[in-house]
């Protein structure tokens, strides 16, 4: 899939975060969601924010884009991990060999990274429970555990090498990014603010033209063996990001860099809002599964697509939840649905 070119005033921001030493490293990926942007902070130490997934094509993609800017990949001296998601940390561990490069995620990513496939196999056996729990076909649950393991290679573990903490900093020669954790489209999302540039490096916590999806992810120690309330986690995330200021220009880790991340918040918890209150009508009809919900919604998406849908319907589910307008009551075999309190 070829890139759209950016609209000019895309072309203006990324002008201006070029200015400022940030250049868009745009990494095709074999995911719906088309390409990654890398970010390479051209300062010292001389950074790479997120690499592409593990394959030869996005290691010459990369090789290619940074020879772009007259780097060589062995010219790196930091490579940033954004979030767990293969798209992002693929590449990370072979950069860093061939480089020397120090490597930096938030404490929380670190074990996860240095135990990717188990960590994978674990979320994919959790996953699985999870369909079946609300409602998914056996069949279509099989399909998608092949699916998953087929696509797992285009991650790859990697050592973190210098842990980042919420609310601490990354220094460079001429500037200083504050690191702020923000889960919800997944666990371990973390964003980079230049507050003398103004310029937040979000990742796949706000991205300007697709809605991230608030993942359904495995508990983890200490959280009780409960499933997290993922929505729930990201609209606190986002509130979070809402009230910072000094947010001029957000980068994000696909499509093009925007303008007023207050607005866009706003209206994404419009959105997610106006998705709520439709499935609390639909449980108002009749008690269904997550799984119902989502063919209500959404008709019969693709196969591939089911494991997003569960997680985008369970998100506000949970809120409903939350908010004692629906219960949980059990379905028979296993399954769980959900009615109106
Ligand atoms: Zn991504």
């Amino acid at each position: 899939m070829a890139a759209t070119p950016p609209t000019a005033e895309a072309r203006a921001l990324l002008d201006r975060a070029a200015q400022a030493g940030v250049h868009r490293l745009a990494i095709l990926t074999p995911f719906a969601v088309g390409r990654v942007n890398c970010w390479l902070i051209d300062d010292e130490p001389l950074t790479l924010l997120d690499t592409g997934p593990n394959s030869g094509k996005a290691l010459d993609a990369v090789e290619r884009a940074l020879a772009d800017h007259g780097r060589r990949v062995e010219d790196l001296e930091r490579i940033v991990v954004s979030h767990q998601h293969m798209d992002h940390e693929g590449l990370v561990e072979i950069l860093a060999r061939r480089s020397g490069a120090e490597v930096c995620a938030i404490a929380l990513l670190a074990p996860w990274l240095a135990r990717f496939g188990d960590e994978m196999e674990a979320d994919d056996v959790f996953g699985a429970q999870m369909m079946l729990r609300h409602g998914l076909p056996h069949d279509v649950v099989r399909v998608l555990r092949a699916v998953s393991a087929a696509f797992r290679g285009w991650g790859a573990p990697a050592t973190v090498t210098r842990e980042l903490y919420h609310g601490g900093t990354l220094d460079f020669a001429a500037r200083t990014l504050r690191v702020w954790h923000r889960p919800g489209h997944s666990p371990t999302d973390t964003v980079l603010h230049d507050e003398e540039a103004g310029l937040l490096l979000a990742a796949d916590h706000l991205i300007h033209h697709i809605s991230s999806n608030p993942l359904l992810t495995r508990p983890r120690d200490g959280e009780g063996g409960a499933r997290p309330r993922a929505l729930m986690i990201y609209l606190e995330s986002m509130a979070a990001t809402r009230a910072m200021e000094g947010v001029e220009v957000v980068l994000p880790g696909h499509g093009e860099p925007f303008t007023d991340p207050a607005g866009l918040l706003d209206e994404r918890v419009r959105m997610h809002e106006r998705r709520a209150a439709k499935i609390a009508g639909l449980v108002r009809h009749e008690p269904r599964t997550a799984y119902e919900l989502g063919q209500a919604l959404w008709g019969n998406v693709a196969v591939t697509q089911a494991y997003l849908c569960l997680s985008e319907v369970l998100g506000h589910v949970d809120l409903l939840l939350d908010r004692g307008e629906i219960v949980e009551e059990d379905a028979g075999e296993g399954v769980v649905r959900f009615s109106a309190a």
